[in-house]
């Protein structure tokens, strides 16, 4: 069984939008097995990001993660991490599908409401860098 790193972004915690994308995550048959909201800095939003240095929008991307709290995650299931993909939707939500998390709540492409890791990976990096072995059962 896979699990993989989620998080609800700033734009959504503001509009108070944790359960309602709780909500998806359950119906599609992820399990939220931890979870906690806290408030990056840019420095610690920028090392999470940190495979994005190089692009454009990587200052803005941190100022964003670190405006408003967050809720980090660890979810659950058979094929966890595209699963949680495909409920997110495309990163544009101009082309997210139907149904999706990102067509329903997302405002922008950068303010898109949610993270998910993209391979077993960024997975394993993404839990530890916000859980401890101890916080996870
Ligand atoms: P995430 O990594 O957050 O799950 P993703 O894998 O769909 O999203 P990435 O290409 O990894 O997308 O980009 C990381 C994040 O950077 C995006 O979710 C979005 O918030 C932001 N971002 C991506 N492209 C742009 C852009 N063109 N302008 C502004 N922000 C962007
Ligand atoms: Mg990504």
């Amino acid at each position: 069984i896979e699990r993989t790193l989620s998080i609800i972004k700033p734009d959504a915690t503001k509009r108070n939008l944790t359960g309602k994308i709780n909500a998806k995550f359950e119906e599609a048959g992820l399990r939220i097995v931890a979870q906690k909201r806290i408030h990056l800095s840019a420095k610690q939003a920028g090392q999470f990001y940190a495979e994005h240095a190089e692009r454009g929008f990587y200052g803005e991307l941190c100022e964003f993660m670190a405006s408003e709290p967050v809720v980090v995650q660890v979810l659950e299931g058979e094929g966890a991490i595209l699963k949680n993909r495909e409920v997110m939707g495309a990163t544009n939500p101009a082309n997210a599908a139907e149904g999706t998390i990102r067509k329903e709540f997302a405002l922008s492409v950068g303010e898109n409401s949610v993270h998910g890791s993209d391979s077993p990976e960024s997975a394993a990096r993404e839990i530890s860098f916000y859980f401890s072995g101890l916080e996870l059962v």
